[in-house]
């Protein structure tokens, strides 16, 4: 059986397949916001589309990680996940 997981976007709110969104989670452990699209951590997440810069773009330059992850994201860590998330 082949599930699919479907998860929304939360800049443009398209509902769409994981595998097309990018995963950002707050660790729990460290509260570090981190690219997670490998499921290297566990906490509370967002998805943004991997293919629309437009979303990238106003998440890293929003504030809507930090108010849904309810974490700090600071300026290094912002361009850090904007490197990633650019590839
Ligand atoms: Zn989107």
């Amino acid at each position: 059986m082949n599930k699919k997981f479907l998860r929304q976007c939360i800049i443009c709110k398209e509902i769409k397949d994981k595998a097309e969104l990018h995963r950002i989670t707050r660790d729990y452990k460290t509260g570090n916001i981190m690219l997670n699209n490998k499921n290297e951590y566990q906490g509370r997440s967002v998805y943004i589309c991997k293919n629309s810069s437009c979303c990238i773009e106003k998440a890293l330059k929003g504030n809507k990680i930090k108010q849904i992850l309810k974490g700090e994201l600071s300026e290094t860590k912002r361009d850090e996940l904007c490197n990633l998330l650019k590839k």
